[in-house]
């Protein structure tokens, strides 16, 4: 365990990265795109995967050429994907690392990786969308409100017990409108606080109905998914959702199409607290939520630790002062994503 400890408060310095060799720098590589699952499972046995898993690999093995570097990496992102989401979903602990590609090497590496994949590019390319702009943009995923004006805080991964009720009555203090990405097997659980969002005039949106990977899975699958998601969302609060951001901020070419198709909308983020990880605190938090904050920017935030490290919702809902303070102190009001449309 204190190993484990060490590595993970050792993960931002960057300077260590030099002394790793080609083949640990890759293996970070995949870990940073694609979460701490194995971190937080490394005392755990790695489950299997179940007989579905291991179809749906087998078809998107064979359905899509991948070259050796492409098919090892999807192997990783599997074995990754397969320990967190097993691992934690009843007790909250066990989730996949997300969002992690934030910072300038990784997004160095992942553009080189783009160049150097060839076929692999073929589906991954939408996967780095979240930290490539450029690649969002010609993609045609919104990272920004599309009005420059207001604030749009987004909480993804709810709903949860307590720190859905606990950012509600923070928003509430302050009268600020927010958005909410609901995770469909979340809200099954708990419905009736997903109309109790929606109640206090925030903005519901769909963060898919299993929090999984879509570069794994086969089309099918995600238009399965994607319909279980939003008719448990749109049954629990009796309207439609507007917006769409999927699982760790990942599209697959096949899951951009089936959203688009489905009249909903993708939405990124332009700012994040990277509040999911077990380093962050209340201050680096709000540090990271409001650098640079402007006017049409998309802040992610999450007030659940279903997928992420226990209790990551406190953190988030103490660094809410003050990120509420910075947006005011910008003149800027808070707004839904659909407001600003
Ligand atoms: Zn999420």
């Amino acid at each position: 365990m204190e190993n484990a400890r060490r590595e993970d408060e050792q993960e931002d310095d960057s300077q260590r990265e030099d002394r790793l060799d080609e083949r640990q720098r890759r293996q970070r590589q995949c870990e940073q795109l694609q979460g701490p699952a194995r971190e937080r499972n490394r005392d755990r046995a790695e489950p299997e995967p179940s007989p579905g898993q291991a179809r749906e690999q087998r078809d998107l093995n064979g359905s899509v050429e991948l070259d050796a570097p492409g098919l090892e990496r999807l192997q990783r992102i599997r074995d990754l994907e397969a320990g967190g989401r097993t691992a934690g979903y009843e007790h909250s602990e066990g989730g996949v690392r997300r969002h992690r590609c934030d910072d300038a090497p990784v997004r160095a590496r992942t553009v080189a990786a783009i160049g150097a994949a060839g076929a692999a590019s073929v589906w991954s390319a939408p996967a780095p969308a979240p930290v490539v702009p450029a690649i969002a943009s010609a993609l045609g995923i919104p990272t920004r409100l599309a009005s420059a004006r207001g604030v749009a805080l987004t909480f993804d991964d709810g709903p949860h017990a307590h720190g859905t009720p606990a950012v509600l009555e923070a928003l509430d203090r302050v009268g600020a409108t927010a958005t909410f990405f609901l995770v469909g097997e979340q809200v099954e659980r708990r419905p009736t606080l997903a109309a109790e969002i929606a109640a206090a005039g925030h903005e519901v949106a769909a963060h898919g109905y299993s929090h999984r990977l879509h570069l794994l899975r086969t089309p099918r699958a995600l238009r399965d998914d994607l319909e279980r998601a939003l008719s448990t969302i749109e049954d629990a609060i009796a309207e439609e959702t507007t917006f769409y951001r999927p699982p760790y901020g990942v599209f697959s070419r096949a899951s951009l199409n089936i959203v688009r198709r489905s009249g909903r909308q993708p939405l990124l983020w332009s700012r994040w607290g990277r509040d999911w990880r077990r380093s962050a605190t209340p201050e680096t938090i709000a540090e990271q939520a409001t650098a640079g904050l402007g006017p049409g920017d998309v802040v992610l935030l999450h007030d659940a630790d279903h997928y992420s490290s226990v209790g990551s919702w406190r953190k988030t809902v103490s660094s809410l002062p003050e990120i509420l303070d910075r947006v005011a102190e910008l003149g800027e009001p808070f707004v839904s994503v659909t407001q600003s449309t």
